[in-house]
């Protein structure tokens, strides 16, 4: 393909994950004059953390804003095989709402009852769970074991096909006019406190007033060409396929450990699992180790799961987290010291849901219009007062062991 390098964008969408092509697609339905570019550079997606996450999706947080976040993704998602076909090719994203299911030890109850009360007024379908109630809906689990006094069930949580929903928002951001362009961003274009363009390894350079930051966990990278310094790390996460000798008569949830080891079953009943650890590796390394499983993992499930002793290890992976070490928290808007140059990052590891949402934001930001869903507590300049979001309770595990 011949690059067309003298073209004036109004918007240049770096990265063509999940945030990038969500945005080319709400960017374009809200405005179809608008010639929006998205430069990837690697649409075999084989590194992006899009394509290479858990894929879940769950309405527990504690953080208001992250509820509401994830309940548009529930809607989007429910709809999305029917709203999103196009050029009579229908999306099929397996969606399975099989639920997420957070065990608690004593001392993490009463935040994780003030996190349940605000998720209920929000709509949300979360219930507690005695470890009697827990037994009598998945026999297989030993929540006496581990000495957990109960769990949250969100019974609209889930999984689906992360690759599937990509294409499926790049499609239809394509049949709306976005052009998507295979090439490598090396430098942001500044001029006077605003953005310019970009430039790439091609050679090109590419014009716009508007530049988005959507590359994951390289974000860090690229928003460094333009002298900003983003608290964003890449940080290595593993995941593992098991195939258990026994196998659950049910789908098993995303179950998560007060350690915050998480496990559900796949197709065919494998179970998929993973977790975060302190000295989990940063930078940009893909390499996974199945002595994690063995070391860490295995003697965990099989506590919790007896049944779950015997199991043959399939196969394995490791992602990029991007992960915000100043709150673990998206960082979405305009960065405040260059006028044009927007940023959607620091997603910490359960920006894949966000996606949708974000997305939408990124698209009313620009075109000025009024925000459907107020995610302005995102904003940027906290990232220069020095001033976290918030969020404890709930999460207060996977967010230590993401902010560092
Ligand atoms: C193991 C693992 C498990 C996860 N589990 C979940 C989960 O269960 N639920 C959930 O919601 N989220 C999960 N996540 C997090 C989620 O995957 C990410 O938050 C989300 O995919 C981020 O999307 P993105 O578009 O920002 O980044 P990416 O998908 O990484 O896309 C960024 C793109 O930018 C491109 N790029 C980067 N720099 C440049 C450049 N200079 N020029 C051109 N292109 C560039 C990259 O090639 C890449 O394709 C998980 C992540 C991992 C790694």
């Amino acid at each position: 393909m011949i690059m067309d390098s003298n073209t004036l964008y109004d918007v240049i969408i770096v990265g063509g994950g999940i945030m990038g092509s969500t945005t080319a697609y709400y960017l374009t339905q809200k405005d179809p004059q608008l010639n929006v570019a998205v430069i990837e550079r690697d649409l075999t997606y084989a590194r992006a953390s899009t394509t290479l996450s858990m894929v879940n999706a769950r309405i527990q947080y504690t953080l208001k804003q992250n509820v509401q976040i994830s309940q548009f993704a529930f809607d989007v998602l429910e709809h999305f095989e029917d709203r999103m076909t196009v050029n009579d090719i229908r999306p099929s994203i397996g969606y399975h709402r099989e639920g997420n299911l957070f065990l608690y030890e004593d001392g993490d109850v009463a935040s994780a009852k003030a996190a349940l009360a605000m998720q209920q007024a929000l709509g949300c379908q979360v219930t507690w769970w005695s470890p009697e109630e827990i037994k009598a809906h998945y026999p297989l689990y030993a929540p006496e074991a581990l000495g957990l006094v109960g769990g949250t069930f969100g019974a609209q949580d889930g999984h689906f096909d992360a690759y599937a929903v990509l294409m499926g928002y790049k499609a239809n951001a394509r049949a709306q006019g976005a052009v998507y362009i295979e090439d490598d961003v090396t430098a942001l274009v500044i001029d006077n406190h605003r953005i310019g363009g970009v430039k790439t390894k091609s050679g090109a350079t590419y014009s716009s007033a508007v530049v988005i930051n959507c590359a994951g966990a390289w974000c860090t990278e690229l928003a460094r060409t333009a002298g900003v310094e983003l608290p964003v790390n890449p940080v290595k996460r593993q995941c593992f396929c098991v195939d258990p000798a026994v196998k659950s008569d049910r789908p098993l949830p995303l179950t998560i450990l007060p350690s915050g080891f998480y496990f559900r079953t796949e197709t065919g009943g494998m179970v998929l699992m993973g977790k975060s650890l302190p000295e989990d590796v940063i930078g940009f390394d893909f390499t996974w180790d199945q002595n994690r499983f063995m070391d860490h993992l295995w003697p965990e499930l099989a506590e919790f799961v007896p049944a779950f002793e015997q199991l043959k290890l399939i196969r394995g992976w490791a992602g990029l987290y991007a992960v915000n070490t100043l709150d673990g928290n998206a960082i979405l808007g305009e960065w405040p010291e260059i006028k044009g140059f927007y940023l959607a990052n620091g997603f910490s590891g359960h920006g894949l849901q966000q996606g949708p949402a974000v997305g939408r934001y990124m698209s009313e930001l620009i075109t000025g219009a009024t925000p459907t869903l107020d995610l302005s507590i995102f904003h940027p300049q906290r990232i220069l007062d020095g001033k976290p979001i918030a969020e404890g309770g709930l999460l207060t595990k996977e967010v230590q062991y993401n902010v560092r």
